[in-house]
């Protein structure tokens, strides 16, 4: 059986059958993806940069060491006194395995700290930590202290990329200190588990994306609980507890009104609108944004994870369900433009175009909430923009939560959801776009066209990637209102 690690104790939370199965067959996961990929590399480069903060320190693991090295290697460096810091120190003991970011060697004892990319502490991370405390004392380690290294929320674009400026500490001993009984008692109890016969399925929000879900359920009917929104771990035990596995079983009582509205289009199994056609006024202007929260930011005047929009895409209608005109931004499709703050050449853009309009249609408070962040970042024209989305704004999501019933969307109604159930061929053009054709890859393409080491031919390629995927969110838009528009009225 493989050991336990803080991973696989922390996925084992959602579904012991998981953690039962990855114990003898690996973890079960997707090939990663370019976003993933982002992200590990991000976190690596964090853990690289954390070594700043702890001069002298040494590493117990390279690449291409094993973990048998890397723990060899760790008992050599915790038995040099003159090593003040030890990164990624490994250990195996009692079936249990642990990967310290960073051991601080103290007169009396250790400080065991972990790197994470957000810039707050959370309980996951304490309860984290306190899994390696249990895994280093068994191991005869002396714990005397934990600690976080995140983001520094005063970093700014431009400061020196290193971890004195970048990263911050946070003192995490007493919240750990509390976890440690509940952590040892759950240890046991996994491990108990791990030894005995394989648990039974049980309905977890985690089947949703889980790689085994056709294993452990084979073909669930389309009103199963477990696709229903809303419906979290618990109350889907509670409800098969009561021999309710289909959304129809559910009483009233149980369920908000979003999901009252979900089991009557289900129940009465084809769609309908509940209320007379929305009929915005022409002209109409469809608009989409795009915009990335980079952990680590590249304008001077924003810290990680400020939002930087970078793209939009607004369709035009102005004669009834025609598209006479795409307006788009995206920015920086040459190297000279590297150098320069997007915001307000995307605000200065996007007043241009959406001024004629008497109606704008965006989908949920994205963008609004966009253009607030970026009036009180006092980018010029940012606070008329927002006037305009506030007074002639039309949130697409709105209406589909308060009009649209119908028996596929089960109570979602992200456009993602709503689109192949409302207008199923616009929905495959998605499939034809190439290179981007989702969120994820669109951070991918727009993090290559911002570095400065990406050449100018695979800049326009990935250009033409984005214009061809935001200008489809934008469309699909339009499309989704004629589609309510022309739905039955209530049966
Ligand atoms: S499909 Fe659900 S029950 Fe099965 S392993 Fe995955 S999370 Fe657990």
């Amino acid at each position: 059986m493989k050991p336990l690690t803080k991973s696989a104790y922390m996925r084992a939370k959602a579904c012991r059958r998981l953690a039962w199965i990855e114990a003898r067959e690996g973890r079960h996961q997707a090939e990663a993806t370019a976003a993933e990929k982002l992200r590990r590399d991000l976190g690596e480069s964090l853990s690289r940069c954390a070594q700043d903060l702890f001069p002298g320190g040494l590493s117990a693991w390279h690449k291409g060491m094993s973990e048998e090295q890397a723990r060899t290697a760790t008992a050599a460096l915790v038995a040099d006194p003159s090593v003040p810091a030890i990164f990624e120190a490994a250990f195996l003991v009692d079936g249990l395995s642990a990967r310290a970011d960073v051991l601080e060697r103290t007169p009396d004892g250790w400080i065991l700290h972990e790197v994470k990319s957000g810039k707050t502490p959370k309980n996951g991370h304490f309860e984290d930590l306190a899994f390696q405390v249990r895994v280093l004392e068994k191991a005869g380690i002396r714990v005397r202290g934990t600690g976080l290294i995140m983001l520094n929320p005063a970093y700014r674009g431009g400061m020196p990329l290193d971890g004195l400026h970048l990263l911050t500490r946070f003192d995490t001993g007493s919240e750990t200190s509390a976890l440690r009984a509940k952590v040892a008692r759950r240890v046991v109890e996994l491990q108990e588990v791990l030894e005995g016969p394989e648990p039974a399925p049980a309905r977890v929000t985690e089947c949703r994306e889980c790689l085994l879900m056709a294993r452990c359920w084979g073909e669930l009917p389309p009103d199963d609980i477990l696709f229903l929104s809303g419906a979290r771990s618990r109350k889907m035990a509670a409800w098969e507890g009561q021999g309710w596995t289909r959304i129809g079983d559910l009483p009233a009582s149980e369920l908000s009104p979003q999901q009252i509205a979900a089991q009557e289009a289900i129940r009465f199994g084809a769609a309908w609108r509940d209320g007379p056609a929305p009929a915005p006024t022409g002209p109409i202007a469809y608009v989409d944004f795009e915009s990335e929260m980079p952990a680590i930011p590249y304008l001077p005047d924003c810290g990680p994870f400020e939002d930087a929009p970078y793209q939009f895409s607004c369709w035009i209608e102005e004669e009834p369900r025609t598209l006479a005109r795409e307006e788009a931004f995206l920015w920086p499709q040459t190297e000279d433009e590297l150098g320069l703050d997007p915001r307000p050449l995307f605000v200065e853009a996007l007043l241009r175009a959406v001024e004629g309009a008497e109606t704008i249609v965006f989908y949920s408070g994205f963008e609004t909430d966009l253009l607030k962040r970026l009036t009180r970042a006092g980018i010029p024209g940012a606070e008329r923009a927002l006037e305009l989305f506030e007074t002639r704004g039309f949130d697409l999501e709105k209406v589909v939560k308060q009009q649209v019933r119908h028996p596929d969307l089960r109570g979602y109604t992200s456009i993602k959801q709503v689109l192949p159930a409302l207008c199923p061929e616009m929905a495959l053009e998605y499939k034809t776009l190439p290179g981007v054709a989702n969120g994820d890859d669109a951070g991918v393409a727009i993090a290559e066209m911002r570095s400065p080491q990406t050449i100018q031919s695979r800049r326009a390629e990935r250009a033409a990637e984005l214009l061809a995927y935001c200008g489809l969110d934008a469309r699909a838009m339009a499309h989704v209102l004629w589609a309510i528009q022309d739905l039955p009225a209530a049966p």
